[in-house]
C-alpha cells in the first residue's frame, strides 16, 4: 500500500456535524495520537475527546493555533471551524470574522510551520442566484448572496492563492446538504433533511420550512468523510483543479424525501411552515451539481443514494433510541 501523505493532522471545528464523525475517522486510519481535535467551548463527544489529543482554541487566535500546530509538529489541518448560512444570516460579521480572519489564521500558520497540507471544505453555498441551477458545472458564475456564500467564495480563492504564491497544497470540496446521525447539524439550510429523520421516528410527523419542491444536493457523512480523505491522498500527478471540487450523492426536493421516510414510517405526515429566510437561500443555490470533474480527477463515486441513506439512517437511529440516545 502506497504511503500516506498525511500524518499529523490538526482539525478545527472538531466538535461539529462533520468533525465528530471525521476526527474518529482520521483517528481510525492515521492513529489516535496523530489526529489532534480542535474545538471551542462546546463540548466534544467521548470519542473525539479521549480517542487523542484534544484542545480548545479559537480560530481567530492565531497565537494560540501556532502554538498547538508548532507542539504537534502538524503537516496537515483540516480547517471545519465555521459560521453556517442560516445562523451566519443572523450574524454576518460573526460569519466574516470566522470564516474569513479564521482561515488566514490557520493559512498563515501552516505556512509558517511547514504545514503544507490544508483541507477546506466549501460547499454549494458558494453558488448564488446567477449561477446555472440545473447540473451546475464545476466552473461557473459564483455570486452568493449570503454572507457564508460570500467567505466560501474567498476560501475558495485563498487557498488557490497560497497554492500558487506559497507552493502550498490546499484541496477541498463544495459539500451539499450532509445527513448524519451522530452530532446535529449547526445551523445550515439543509438541517431539515436530518431533522426530518429524527421527528418521523419520535412524532411520526415533521414541518418543514423549505417548499415541497424545492431540489438541493445532498450527501449521507460516509460519503462526505470518504470524500475528504481520498481527495487529501490522491496524487497531485492527478488533480487539475485541486481546490473546490463539485461533489454530490443525491439531490432531492422535500416532497421526494417525505415519500422515501414513508417507506419505513407509513404514518408518516408531512406539512409546510416556510421560512423566507431559509428559503431564499435555498433558491439561490443549485438544485443538481454536476460532479463529474471530481469523479475524473479522483475517482469521486458516492456509495450511498436517497434510498440506501434512508435505510442506513433508520437502522442507526434505531438503535440509537433503543440505547435511550435519541
Ligand atoms: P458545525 O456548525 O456543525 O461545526 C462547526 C464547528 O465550528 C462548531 O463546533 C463550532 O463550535 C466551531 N466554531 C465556530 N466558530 C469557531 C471559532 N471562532 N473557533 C473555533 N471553532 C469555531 O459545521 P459542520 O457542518 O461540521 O461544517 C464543517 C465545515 O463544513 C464548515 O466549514 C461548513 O461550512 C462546511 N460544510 C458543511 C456542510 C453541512 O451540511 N454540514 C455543507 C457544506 C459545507
Amino acid at each position: 500500500m502506497a504511503e500516506k501523505k498525511m500524518k499529523r493532522i490538526m482539525v478545527t471545528g472538531s466538535v461539529g456535524q462533520i468533525g465528530s464523525e471525521l476526527v474518529p475517522e482520521l483517528r481510525r486510519i492515521y492513529g489516535g495520537d496523530n489526529v489532534i481535535a480542535l474545538g471551542r467551548k462546546t463540548a466534544p463527544t467521548p470519542e473525539v475527546r479521549d480517542g487523542g489529543p484534544f484542545h480548545f482554541v479559537d480560530v481567530t487566535d492565531k497565537a494560540g493555533l501556532m502554538e498547538l500546530a508548532k507542539k504537534y509538529k502538524t503537516d496537515t489541518i483540516f480547517h471545519l471551524a465555521a459560521i453556517l448560512s442560516a445562523v451566519g444570516e443572523s450574524n454576518p460579521m460573526a460569519a466574516w470574522e470566522v470564516g474569513i480572519n479564521g482561515l488566514i489564521n490557520v493559512l498563515e500558520v501552516a505556512r509558517e510551520c511547514g504545514a503544507k497540507n490544508i483541507f477546506f471544505p466549501s460547499s454549494i453555498g458558494a453558488f448564488g442566484p446567477t449561477t446555472p441551477r440545473d447540473k451546475t458545472p464545476q466552473d461557473t458564475i459564483q455570486r452568493p448572496s449570503t454572507m457564508y456564500g460570500i467567505t466560501k467564495v474567498t476560501g475558495e480563492l485563498l487557498c488557490d492563492y497560497y497554492n500558487k504564491k506559497y507552493g502550498m497544497n490546499c484541496r477541498g470540496l463544495r459539500y451539499p446538504g450532509l445527513i448524519s446521525y451522530v452530532t446535529p447539524p449547526g445551523g445550515g439550510t439543509t438541517d431539515y433533511a436530518v431533522a426530518i429523520f429524527y421527528e418521523a421516528l419520535k412524532n411520526k410527523k415533521f414541518t418543514c420550512y423549505l417548499k415541497p419542491d424545492t431540489s438541493l444536493d445532498m450527501m449521507y457523512m460516509p460519503d462526505a468523510l470518504k470524500a475528504a480523505v481520498d481527495l487529501m491522498e490522491t496524487d497531485a500527478a492527478k488533480l487539475k483543479h485541486f481546490n473546490a471540487f463539485n461533489v454530490s450523492g443525491m439531490a432531492f426536493t422535500p416532497e421526494i424525501l417525505a415519500e422515501e421516510i414513508k417507506k419505513h414510517v407509513p404514518e408518516f405526515k408531512i406539512s409546510y411552515q416556510v421560512d423566507p429566510v431559509r428559503q431564499g437561500i435555498a433558491d439561490s443555490w443549485p438544485r443538481s451539481m454536476d460532479d463529474s470533474v471530481a469523479r475524473k480527477e479522483w475517482g469521486w463515486k458516492p456509495k450511498f443514494d436517497l434510498a440506501a441513506m434512508a435505510k442506513d439512517m433508520f437502522a442507526q437511529l434505531k438503535k440509537k433510541q433503543k440505547e435511550g440516545k435519541l
